[in-house]
């Protein structure tokens, strides 16, 4: 049987037999303490909005994943679930801060849960372009920038890239100090990504799963955080942890009626050149037998062709840099202000600076408001 995690906390924790007043007690409550809480985790650096959730719910998510899932829960569905949220980070899960990772999670799924865009993630993409089309923004695709050199000039530039391509484009102006600190920042594994077709839903063994649009595919969460240890270690997990989506679920007009599509991702050592389709396919027929057969087309894409399409994802890592403890807050350097570089002007604005990776756009907000800021004293003293 599958753990479900629905919007509502209540619903949640009452699915989890056992588990339900833990539940209850701990994601529910941080769900309880509502967006203040969420915004204070999402900007580690600035002044808390709610100081004292933040102290209640930040000493449990230092704590490794496996200790806190085995000490506030009993059943297997509730460490399980806990487990595959945590995962994401892709961190050993007997790592530090891996609990703070899946409780994040688990509190997103019942606030705000786990959207997919109508007609595609392109749709997010447009609607940003059109936002800034219409504020007179002009914007160029399909040019690699080998050098800051090539840009026209400019009072600030916000580089959306990972600290290796920082010193590939703007070494030569960095300070040396500086320039060494983000050689020494730390890549996370890689991912190895399939993407299929189907002529119709996917057989899950259990039906509940066919109306969930994120499926984690990891057993018990003894087997969720060996497969992470293993890739942790350089390894590739015979059973691998497979985050699936089926956005169709949510979004009919992803595929022709009746049809489905499907993808989903696994964990490798970053740079991973070993093809994992047999072992992703494997996991998915075990919670899906006869999953082969509704599959009309496949594509699959290991870390070197994820990079090769976003040269981002070094070595196929997603998350801009690994999240281990050292590097939350320390992205992609330890600074008072780490989306600024020490080049007037100059600022970085990925996933590489804090809150870290996913698609919040945190990185984003917080570098775009420092260059304002600097902007506006700059302009003051003129
Ligand atoms: C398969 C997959 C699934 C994911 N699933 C999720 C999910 O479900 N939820 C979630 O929150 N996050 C997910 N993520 C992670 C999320 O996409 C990233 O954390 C996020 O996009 C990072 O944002 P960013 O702005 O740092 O960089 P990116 O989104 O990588 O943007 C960087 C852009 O810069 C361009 N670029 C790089 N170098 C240059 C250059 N030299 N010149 C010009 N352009 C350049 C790249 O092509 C890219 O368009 C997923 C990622 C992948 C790959």
């Amino acid at each position: 049987p599958a753990a479900l995690v629905h919007r509502d906390p209540e619903r949640t924790a009452e699915s989890l037999g056992r588990d339900s007043a833990a539940w209850r007690a701990t994601v529910g409550a941080a769900v309880r303490a509502g967006f203040p809480l969420v915004d204070t985790l999402l900007a580690p650096l600035s002044p808390p909005k709610a100081p004292f959730s933040a102290a209640r719910f930040g000493a449990p998510a230092l704590l490794p994943l496996t200790w806190l899932a085995r000490s506030a829960f009993r059943t297997p569905e509730a460490r399980a679930v806990l487990a595959g949220m945590a995962a994401h980070s892709m961190l050993d899960l007997r790592a530090p801060l891996t609990s703070g990772y899946g409780m994040m999670l688990a509190v997103l799924a019942h606030q705000v849960g786990w959207p997919v865009a109508r007609g595609g993630s392109q749709a997010l993409a447009d609607a940003m372009v059109s936002r800034l089309v219409e504020h007179g923004g002009e914007i160029v695709t399909g040019h690699t920038v080998r050098s800051l050199n090539e840009l026209p000039p400019a009072r600030s530039i916000l580089l959306d890239l990972t600290p290796r391509q920082v010193v590939a484009v703007a070494g030569d102006r960095l300070p040396a100090a500086y320039r060494r600190r983000l050689t020494r920042f730390r890549y996370g594994p890689g991912v190895f990504k399939m993407d299929w077709a189907l002529s119709g839903p996917v057989p899950w063994r259990d039906p509940s799963v066919a109306s969930a649009g994120t499926v984690h595919l990891g057993g018990t969460m003894e087997e969720i955080a060996r497969s992470e240890a293993d890739v942790a270690r350089g390894r590739h997990p015979e059973r691998p942890f497979v985050l699936a989506v089926q956005p169709s679920v949510a979004d009919p007009s992803r595929a022709p009626a009746g049809a489905h599509v499907l993808w989903a991702y696994c964990h490798v050592p970053n740079g991973s050149d070993v093809d994992m389709s047999e072992a992703i396919e494997a996991q998915i027929e075990r919670f899906a037998p006869g999953f082969r057969d509704v599959v009309l087309a496949r594509h699959a894409m290991g870390p070197a062709a994820l990079e090769r399409r976003n040269p981002n994802l070094v070595g196929g890592d997603i998350g801009g840099g690994s999240a281990q403890a050292g590097q939350f807050v320390g992205r992609p350097v330890y600074r008072a202000h780490p989306w600024a570089t020490p080049v007037d002007g100059l600022y970085i604005c990925s996933a590489s600076t804090p809150p870290g990776p996913s698609v919040h756009g945190m990185g984003g907000l917080q570098a775009a408001r420092l260059a304002l800021r600097r902007e506006e004293r700059a302009a003051a003293r003129v």
